[in-house]
């Protein structure tokens, strides 16, 4: 390798690792932090961001960039140059103060997030919320995103090329047969389940969840399990994958699908090739392919039948004494009994992308000016009733339940619902390629799935673009109809409509 591009993958290298360093700065403040130590914590992110910041954008990485863009390359080095190249605008555009400043303010507005939603105090929240909204617009016009086009420029950062009109055009029919779907349940009756509320000891949960996640395959030399109030999946290092979940007594699935779901997301990040290791290529090729992956664990593989006649048994034996009466096919049509709710993150399949359509109206009317935060509540509700019939009694339940919002990630929400489209997609392809899926299983052996996965998404990292990535392995494009295809088949069969 010549010295160009050595110094290249040098700069990359580096930043990298004052990005892995504040990420373990986050992971901690999500796992351990005592409540005293945020603001100081605030600080110490946003410094480690703006080091960050200056040293990606000083004019060195440019200048080596525009020339290493005019040599002869390898298809990796095109690849990584690509991706720098994107990274490297995306951060040379924003003036270093609005990144201090965004970065700072992100930590106060989580910590005032965490005390409203406790207080069901939407009115602490809401000049925050208002300066999220600001830093989010002065980003969007930073790269070139004004006017009507602030919306779409927020959803690229995380599904790059993705328009609201395209989403949009997706949403619709997704709205239009989930609804009425929902429609047809709602008059059906309902499996038996209150055996899924029971008292289950948060410890003997803490021993299944980590069965759970080593028996997916999850490889603990490189990663761990631990809890926080939001699940979620963090990259510490190459070799590091952090994991969340969530233990209540009284809801044992809601640990179970978090532990699953956040696996699919490690389970990509532990799969990137070698070679991209250090690099701005290790990474998801965008938000929703990511969330496909969590998605296909947590709910095509986690939700089906085959899986739960080899777990439940599991289950019963580290909670002696419950459960005894329960047959496989009745927990499988418990852990998938629908609901319309109020909380997101409870969700079944049926309503979830419902719950994000609603987010993607709100966050489309904010930025186009239509709808103002103190407004912001009672549009909450009356959509909701629309699309439910259920009103939230409080903010807390409401407006205020999810922490995106207040940490200025706006554009994000979409990308679970795009995540659904696309795991069914690949999911179909993985069926045609290992028709011996299902056995497997239900045998409770997931090698084969993970090696199909590693070999045809998880391996490339953000080399392909999503929409290539996509065309590549199942020479598809983006398409609510094998997701609709599926709910429907399930759900016609479970519910015998
Ligand atoms: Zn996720």
């Amino acid at each position: 390798m010549n010295r160009l591009w050595e110094q290249l993958f040098c700069i990359d290298r580096e930043c990298r690792r004052l990005e892995k360093a504040a990420a373990v700065l986050q992971w901690d403040q999500e796992t351990n932090l005592p409540p005293g130590g945020i603001e100081e914590r605030a600080e110490q992110i946003a410094l480690l961001q703006s080091i960050w910041h200056r040293k990606f954008t000083d004019g060195e990485t440019g200048r080596l960039l525009d020339r290493a863009e005019a040599e002869d390359a390898s298809p990796l080095e095109r690849d990584f140059c690509r991706v720098l190249r994107r990274n490297y605008d995306r951060a040379v555009k924003l003036p270093g103060e609005l990144v201090r400043d965004a970065a700072r303010a992100e930590g106060l507005s989580q910590a005032a997030w965490v005390e409203a939603r406790r207080n069901n105090d939407f009115a602490s929240f809401a000049p925050h919320l208002k300066a999220m909204i600001g830093f989010a617009r002065a980003k969007a016009g930073c790269w070139g995103f004004e006017g009507p086009r602030t919306y779409d420029g927020l959803l690229d950062v995380y599904e790059p090329g993705l328009t609201a009109g395209e989403t949009e055009a997706l949403f619709t029919p997704l709205r239009e047969g989930l609804t009425g779907l929902l429609q047809k349940i709602g008059r059906a009756s309902p499996p038996e389940d209150a055996f899924l509320e029971w008292n289950y000891p948060v410890e003997d949960q803490v021993r299944f969840n980590r069965e759970l996640m080593e028996g997916l395959g999850f490889d603990t030399r490189r990663g761990r399990l631990d809890t926080s109030a939001h699940p979620f999946t963090t990259s510490l290092g190459f070799d590091d994958i952090r994991i969340t979940t969530r233990y209540d007594p009284n809801q044992v699935l809601s640990g179970i699908f978090s532990t699953i779901h956040e696996s699919g997301h490690a389970f990509y990040e532990l799969g990137f090739a070698p070679e991209l290791r250090g690099t701005c290529l290790a990474e998801g090729a965008s938000m929703a392919i990511h969330e496909s992956q969590s998605r296909l664990w947590e709910n095509v593989i986690g939700r089906s039948r085959p899986f739960w006649e080899f777990w439940l048994p599991r289950l019963k034996a580290r909670f002696p004494g419950r459960l005894s009466e329960t047959g496989p096919e009745a927990f499988y049509r418990a852990v998938n009994r629908v609901r319309p709710s109020l909380i997101r993150v409870e969700a079944d399949e049926v309503t979830y992308a419902l719950h994000i359509i609603l987010r993607f109206e709100l966050e489309k009317r904010l930025f186009a000016g239509t709808l103002q935060v103190e407004e912001l509540p009672g549009a909450w509700r009356g959509l909701m009733r629309e699309f439910f019939g259920l009103e939230p009694p409080t903010d807390a339940d409401g407006v205020l339940q999810d922490v995106h919002w207040s940490m200025g990630s706006f554009g994000y929400f979409p990308s679970y619902a795009l995540g659904n489209l696309y795991s069914l997609q690949f999911w179909g392809k993985l069926r045609r390629d290992l028709p011996e899926a299902e056995t497997r299983i239900r045998e409770g052996k997931f090698e084969t799935i993970r090696q199909w996965l590693r070999e045809n998404i998880y391996s490339r990292g953000c080399r392909p673009e999503p929409a290539e990535l996509l065309r590549t392995v199942t020479g598809e494009k983006l398409s609510v109809a094998p997701f609709l295809e599926y709910i429907k088949d399930k759900y016609t069969e479970l519910y015998g409509l």
